[in-house]
């Protein structure tokens, strides 16, 4: 294991943007993360863990500490009768291993396709998309565990997963995600229960295949600039930035009085609201940023509001976290002061006086 000092973060992340990391070692086996662990511990030099960089925003000072990019590898599968369990190392490209299940036509993270980063980062805000999320079809997740320095294995009842959160991204720093297990159906079929996705797949058959899902899935997604690539400079971002408002009825209804009392609304059909767990509502974040006075779009220098989806920021190129936390902010204050709905964002923030530099 090589630890190199000063080495600049930003290339290693989907933004693009923050300093350095005091020290960076990649590590490609277990023995060296644990390695990398003593020396850390030896040295009461904080760790911080590393995978594709998506979902992640790095203080222009870059981070104190040694950051481990976490590199290792490998896929096997067990099939046990119509399920097969699926162990990803927590280094493996997330999309490449969608991609491997649905080519096996194994079901249930088909709708996860084209989301960046490893598998690692995967239970970490239990990712979702188009009605699936990882919490559904983890059976387990092997760590070590940072505080006892020993190794677990997590059952989904530990992980603590919730919309957009779990035990890992409670306690920051506890734990070293070193795989996956995952029990997805063989020869399972699509159960599309997002109606958009639905919708995109009717134009291809009455019964669509995992692959059907998949493409539909990467159709919709590049049209809304979320998937990355390098011909899409609006796809430079961390994916939503905010997560969307989980609130009570009363609240929800509060809110939709006010928008169509504003203005902002024909009527209550026109603000979207979603039923979630314990009957509470979901808005949609990114129609709260809209009418709040950042469209689509929106450009301050070098950073904005993605032309293609309102929770998206995006850095066009030379711009600086500063300017794209100020950004963030400005959208929250805007939100809360016209609906008094407090935005939470989604991306983790290193190298920050604060957890979150937004609030
Ligand atoms: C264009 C775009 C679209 C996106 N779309 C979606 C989407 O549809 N749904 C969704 O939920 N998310 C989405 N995201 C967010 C992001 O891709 C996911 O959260 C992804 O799982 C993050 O994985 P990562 O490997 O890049 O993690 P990183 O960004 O490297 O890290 C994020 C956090 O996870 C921790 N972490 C990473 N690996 C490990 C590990 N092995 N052990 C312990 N901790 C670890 C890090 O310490 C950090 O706290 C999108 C992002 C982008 C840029």
């Amino acid at each position: 294991m090589q630890i190199r000092e000063g080495v600049p973060l930003a290339p290693l992340t989907t933004l693009g943007l923050g300093g350095p990391a005091r020290w960076l070692a990649e590590v490609g086996e277990e023995a060296e993360l644990r390695e990398a662990v003593v020396w850390a511990a030896s040295r009461r030099v904080a760790l911080r863990l590393l995978g594709g960089g998506s979902n992640l925003v790095i203080a222009d000072g870059g981070v104190d500490g040694l950051v481990l990019q976490v590199g290792l590898s490998g896929v096997r599968a067990e099939r046990r009768g119509d399920e097969v369990l699926v162990t990803a190392a927590a280094g493996e490209p997330w999309d490449g291993f969608v991609a491997r299940c649905v080519g096996e036509r194994w079901q249930g993270i088909e709708c996860l396709s084209g989301i960046p980063g490893t598998v690692g980062g995967t239970p970490i805000q239990n990712v979702g998309a188009y009605g699936q999320e990882v919490a559904e079809t983890i059976r387990s997740v092997r760590v070590l565990d940072l505080a006892e320095g020993s190794t677990r294995q997590l059952l989904p009842d530990d992980c603590g997963f919730s919309y957009r959160s779990s035990v890992f991204r409670a306690s920051p720093g506890r734990f070293a995600v070193l795989a996956v297990t995952f029990a997805l159906r063989t020869g399972g079929t699509p159960t599309p229960r997002y109606a958009e996705l639905a919708g995109a797949l009717a134009s291809r058959g009455t019964s669509p295949s995992l692959a059907d899902v998949r493409e539909a899935v990467l159709e919709l997604r590049r049209g809304k600039s979320m998937v990355v690539s390098p011909d899409d400079p609006a796809s430079h971002s961390a994916g939503s930035f905010f997560v969307n408002p989980v609130v009570e009825p009363d609240e929800s209804e509060r809110l939709v009085t006010a928008a169509v009392a504003a203005g902002l609304a024909a009527g209550p059909g026109e603000v979207p609201a979603y039923p979630a767990p314990g009957d509470r509502v979901k808005l949609s974040a990114a129609w709260l940023i809209e009418k709040a006075g950042f469209p689509r779009g929106t450009r301050r220098g070098w950073v904005g509001v993605s032309p293609q989806h309102a929770l998206a920021l995006v850095h066009h190129g030379g711009g600086t976290t500063s300017e794209l936390v100020t950004l963030a902010r400005d959208i929250r204050t805007a939100v809360r002061d016209r609906f008094g709905v407090d935005l939470r964002p989604e991306p983790i923030f290193w190298g920050f006086p604060t957890a979150d530099p937004t609030a």
